[in-house]
């Protein structure tokens, strides 16, 4: 399969389609970027790598933060964490707090908002450093040691996050959060300030392709089953209130997050990541979302 030429094709085809969207600026730091920047990068599981468009660009994962707090949490308490969260799509907005009172604090699945903010709990009982822990997860997923926070769009996002800050406390009235909510918020925001470009994205998804492994070293970060696992949940719940319309027209599992990035693998294959941060109504980048759509159909690869 030549992939470099799929991927050259596609960026040809979508470039109408780029700044077509909003940038999200309900985070003012992040409304800076560009709505024109675009990228692509697929890493296989025999090693090969393929870019187009500005692929060392970093910029901030956001949302796509969830699944390595998620796959940390889940390594360490295993199924004991369905008691607090569920894994269910939430057919609402990433940030509705209308369903968390519907359901008594239990928050759908752990990617949207709420259900992320229990996660990001969770890691202060299984992390000596949540911080610098994650971090550190995400640099033995890459082998990249510049992977960092950008402390610019934490603290901008911590001042204007009050939906987040009204989840949080709602959460805590239902004792679904046990630790400082000051400090919940800003681990929660820390992780998702996190910049990285799509070629290190595309590498820390390998090991959800891998069964679990990071090909890497070879480590086991999840079992088997816990891989399935966390693919289904990123296919039912990973592209905020547009999973369905995105299983349908992409058919791999994937995360979004709203600084434009999607990344996505084909279990036993590859992983891909793109960027665009213009982003289309439902928070998802408008041509990220496109190319993958290409991808699959051009390729014939996908869960499906
Ligand atoms: N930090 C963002 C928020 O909680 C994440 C948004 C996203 O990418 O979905 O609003």
């Amino acid at each position: 399969m030549n992939y470099q030429q799929i991927i050259e094709d596609i960026y040809e085809e979508v470039k109408p389609l780029l700044g077509k969207g909003k940038v999200a600026d309900y985070i003012p730091a992040l409304a800076k970027v560009d709505p024109n920047e675009f990228a692509i990068t697929v890493a296989d599981l025999e090693g090969n790598k393929y870019h187009v468009g500005n692929f060392e660009q970093k910029f901030s994962i956001q949302s796509i933060s969830k699944v390595y707090t998620f796959a940390v949490a889940f390594s360490h308490l295993g199924d004991s964490i369905w008691q607090r969260v569920g894994r269910e799509p939430s057919g609402n907005p990433f940030n509705s707090l209308v369903q968390l009172e519907k359901e008594d604090g239990i928050p759908r699945n752990p990617f949207i908002n709420a259900g992320a903010l229990v996660i990001t709990d969770m890691l202060f009982d299984v992390l000596k450093e949540p911080r610098a822990d994650i971090l550190q997860f995400i640099i033995g997923l890459t082998g990249d040691s510049s992977i960092d926070f950008d402390k610019e769009v934490a603290t901008s996002e911590r001042e204007n996050g009050y939906r987040n800050a009204a989840l949080a406390n709602f959460l805590r009235s239902h004792n679904n959060i046990n630790y400082d909510i000051e400090e919940v918020l800003n681990l929660y925001f820390c992780h998702c300030s996190i910049t990285m470009n799509t070629n290190e994205l595309a590498n820390s998804f390998l090991f959800l392709a891998n069964g679990g492994v990071n090909p890497l070293n070879n480590e086991r970060i999840l079992s088997l089953s816990q891989t399935k696992r966390l693919n289904a949940l990123m296919m039912t719940c990973g592209a905020y209130d547009e999973a369905g319309d995105f299983a349908f027209r992409v058919g791999m599992p994937g995360k979004s997050g709203v600084g434009g990035g999607i990344a996505a693998v084909i279990p036993g294959e590859l992983a891909i990541a793109v960027w665009s941060p213009a982003l289309n109504a439902k928070g998802n980048s408008l041509a990220g979302v496109q190319a993958l759509e290409l991808f699959t159909t051009k390729t014939g690869k996908s869960v499906f």
